[in-house]
């Protein structure tokens, strides 16, 4: 079972994770976006981490609800009410038990991309984080390192698409050939929860 530290240990790994490899998310975007996908990311998942220390939320879904709540509150970009909403609803989908198991985490991630999808509008294909995140809940029953290398597969599969949402689609067929940075982070959250697992 999977208690709120292990939601704490996979906000606060993703948060590291951000902050190791911002300079390459901000490089990504600097092609087919505005160059800022690292420090808007390293910027949210900072105030997620002070929050986590402040308030202390207690079960699974106080963690999500209030990292995804931090998320829309501090980030500027399209990424921030994506990926807040990501983890609200993921947050809200997993109730207010102390513990959850993976298959519930497997299908509130589900309703989070769900929802992502909702409000961004994108479908897999369409060149987004979506491309990284549908794959990794896919394949989240196999177990934390089946979702990671389905998301990490997603990002790269990215390149060679053509992007319809968000920034880049403005480039239209000059975004052919750039792994998209939004798949890219999605694929470092999903590596997240295997951390989280280890410790
Ligand atoms: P901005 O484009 O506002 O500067 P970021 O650079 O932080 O925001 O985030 C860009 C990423 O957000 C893209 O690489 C893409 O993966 C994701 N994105 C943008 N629009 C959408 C959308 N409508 N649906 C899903 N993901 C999106
Ligand atoms: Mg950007
Ligand atoms: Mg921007």
């Amino acid at each position: 079972m999977l208690d709120a530290q292990f939601f704490r240990r996979w906000m606060t790994a993703t948060a590291a994770s951000v902050d190791r490899e911002a300079e390459r998310l901000t490089a990504l975007d600097s092609p087919i976006g505005d160059a800022d996908h690292g420090s808007n990311l390293q910027r949210g998942f900072r105030a997620v981490r002070a929050a986590l220390d402040k308030e202390e939320p207690g079960t699974p879904g106080a963690v999500l609800t209030l990292a995804g709540r931090q998320l829309i509150s501090t980030v500027g970009g399209a990424s921030g009410p994506l990926y807040g909403t990501l983890l609200r609803r993921t947050g809200k989908a997993l109730g207010d038990g102390a513990e959850v198991g993976e298959d519930d985490l497997a299908r509130a991630l589900r309703a989070g991309v769900d929802a992502v999808m909702a409000l961004g509008g994108a479908a897999p294909g369409d060149k987004t984080m979506i491309d990284a995140l549908v794959p990794a809940v896919d394949a989240l029953g196999d177990g934390f390192a089946a979702a990671r290398a389905a998301a990490e597969e997603g990002a790269v599969a990215t390149t060679p698409l053509r992007a319809r949402k968000g920034r880049a689609s403005y480039l239209g067929e000059r975004s052919v050939g750039h792994q998209d940075p939004g798949a890219t982070s999605a694929a470092l959250l999903i590596a997240a929860l295997g951390e989280a697992g280890d410790e």
